[in-house]
């Protein structure tokens, strides 16, 4: 599997695309904002010969759904996500106003995940691993095959996702993390949604909100 990160937006949130040798591809979490934003996402796909067959979503802020409306016009993919989030899609535009950022409605949630369901596009797989905490709905995708875990706001490099937003949760996110996350293969590369990566390794033995 190959991986693409692009960092978008005010708030400098962490894209992602994934594709293997079929060239089909995922995005998760679009997060483009800006046009020149769109306008690189699609390069990038274009040049690539990439087919996007997904559009991914690890959890409702909205700061993660500013590029799914592009993506759902560009691309005709419809946004999927945990069903707990998706009062957080329903209401982005204001969640962003509270933020003084003002952004388009994104589009209605087009299909659910839950908690171990596979996520297949090409010849490839991805594990929904459901970690709430940082949002009721929060995911982070896992592909064993690849040591490869898209995690976004639930684990960071040295730090955790803020708990003090509505329905956060500091003790679950943390219970949760352990039970779900630290378990995986040290090797494992943690792409965060924000910020730089990590491993699962590195987080056991120095993320002090683990210890
Ligand atoms: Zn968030
Ligand atoms: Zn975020």
């Amino acid at each position: 599997m190959n991986i693409k990160k692009f960092t978008f937006n005010p708030v400098e949130v962490n894209a992602i695309i994934l594709w293997d040798d079929t060239l089909e591809c995922v995005i998760i979490d679009a997060a483009c904002f800006y046009p020149q934003e769109e306008q690189k996402l699609q390069s990038f796909i274009e040049t690539n010969h990439l087919k996007p067959v997904r559009l991914l979503n690890t959890h409702g802020h909205f700061d993660h759904l500013m590029g799914n409306l592009f993506v759902e016009k560009t691309w005709g993919l419809k946004t999927e996500i945990h069903k707990e989030d998706n009062y957080l899609v329903e209401n982005a535009s204001n969640q962003s106003l509270m933020f003084g950022i003002s952004m388009s409605k994104p589009p209605l949630s087009g299909g659910f995940f839950d908690d171990g369901d596979v996520l297949t596009f090409g010849n490839s797989s991805l594990k929904v691993i459901y970690v709430p905490g940082h949002s009721l709905g929060g995911v982070a995708f896992y592909s064993e095959a690849d040591k490869l875990l898209i995690a976004g706001d639930i684990l960071f490099q040295g730090s955790v996702g803020r708990t003090d937003l509505p329905k956060g949760n500091y003790q679950q996110l943390i219970t949760g993390i352990k039970e779900k996350l630290l378990i995986l293969d040290p090797d494992t590369k943690v792409y965060c949604g924000h910020g730089p990566e990590t491993t699962i390794g590195d987080e056991k033995r120095f993320n002090q909100f683990l210890n």
